[in-house]
């Protein structure tokens, strides 16, 4: 089974997002695009995982026996288990001393009331982001009227294989000096960033479960980790989702999240809980509690288990702790540390 932990309560919740999941989602151009691409990018997520290392697909089906009978140099390399190397794209981002690059904003779409998606060109035509799983890049922004740059972290949304354009889905936070900006600009309008910046490096199958909880646009690091996890056929980790937000409309990426649990309904499982639910919702009510973290997610004593916190200020006092520092993860604190969890199984991204 999927978790044992999921009792009473938790099967009741979770038919509540099944129903949830079952409504036809709302019109959104962004939702539609970007869900295109997802399923193309899981599509294609055999091919990605085995390129990542420059190592080329075996495609039996492609080679056939004829090939195979002929003893062609790719059926030759599949005997003698030789990998075929493949031109890696250029990477944008590469970290070390390359500082910060300016890139342009091509588009800028509404997606709700505060939050758009922002569709930047990477410098170079067929090159990619450059950024692993899982890894951020930072903004930095100075206005006429500011001291000091504004430097804030953001993960994109699009996968690391996409070529020619990142896509980030941000919100404007009332005088929030860099999510003010980003509102305003307009394509043709450039911004610097810096990356890649190292998270928690994932490996395939390096948890048996993992908890991803978020809150608002705590949810794209989280988003990162899930799409890595399930476009590659190899990887089998089980994953919850705790998501929590105020209204309906704040849920971001709801269809990609539908669109897992209806694919992998063993191994992923979504819990929403909103502040203000809008009538007849179903799901969790209020702030994410320790009631339903314990109901919901793995328990600490499971094999392998590790819980992932990203949101507000609020939410990583209440559920963790705060992190301290890039560097320093703080003790942990708050409802998951009351639920026994240790210090090792928690990161704060
Ligand atoms: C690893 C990582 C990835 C991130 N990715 C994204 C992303 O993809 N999209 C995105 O929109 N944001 C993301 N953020 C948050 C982002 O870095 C900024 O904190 C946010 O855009 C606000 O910056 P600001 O300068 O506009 O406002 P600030 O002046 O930094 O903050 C304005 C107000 O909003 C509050 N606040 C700050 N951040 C949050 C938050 N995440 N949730 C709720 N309240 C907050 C502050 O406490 C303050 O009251 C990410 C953060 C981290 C750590």
């Amino acid at each position: 089974m999927f978790a044992r932990q999921v009792l009473r309560p938790a099967h009741v919740l979770k038919n509540h997002v099944r129903r949830y999941a079952t409504e036809p989602p709302k019109g959104n151009n962004y939702n539609a695009a970007l869900f295109g691409g997802i399923a193309a990018a899981a599509g294609a997520g055999a091919y990605y995982y085995m390129n990542m290392d420059g190592v080329a697909p075996r495609n039996k089906e492609r080679l056939g026996d004829q090939s195979a009978a002929q003893g062609s140099p790719s059926s030759r390399r599949e005997e003698e288990n030789i990998p075929a190397k493949v031109d890696k794209p250029m990477m944008a981002f590469k970290g070390g001393d390359q500082g910060f690059i300016s890139l342009e904003l091509e588009s800028a779409e509404d997606i709700n009331h505060n939050t758009k998606r922002f569709r930047f060109k990477l410098p170079e035509e067929d090159s990619v982001s450059g950024l692993h799983v899982a890894s951020a890049v930072i903004a930095k922004y100075q206005g006429p009227e500011m001291e000091k740059p504004a430097i804030r972290p953001y993960t994109p949304v699009s996968d690391e294989d996409t070529k020619n354009y990142m896509d980030f889905v941000i919100k404007r936070y009332p005088d929030g000096p860099m999510s003010e900006h980003l509102h305003s600009m307009n394509p043709g309008q450039r911004l610097d960033f810096k990356g890649p910046i190292p998270k928690y490096p994932w490996e395939p199958n390096k948890h048996d479960h993992i908890a991803l909880i978020a809150g608002g646009t705590g949810i794209t690091p989280m988003y990162q980790l899930a799409r890595a996890i399930f476009k590659n056929p190899k990887d089998k980790t089980k994953v919850t989702l705790v998501f929590g937000n105020i209204t309906e409309e704040d849920i971001l990426l709801k269809r990609e999240w539908e669109e897992l649990e209806n694919t992998y309904p063993q191994r992923f499982r979504a819990f929403y809980t909103l502040d203000k639910p809008p009538e007849g919702w179903q799901q969790g009510k209020g702030f994410i509690t320790k009631e339903l973290l314990k109901t919901v997610l793995p328990e600490p004593k499971e094999k392998n288990v590790k819980v992932f916190v990203c949101g507000p200020p609020g939410l990583y006092k209440a559920i963790s702790g705060t992190k301290k520092s890039p560097q320093d993860q703080g003790e942990l604190e708050g409802h998951l540390k009351e639920l026994g969890y240790s210090k090792d199984q928690v990161y704060k991204f």
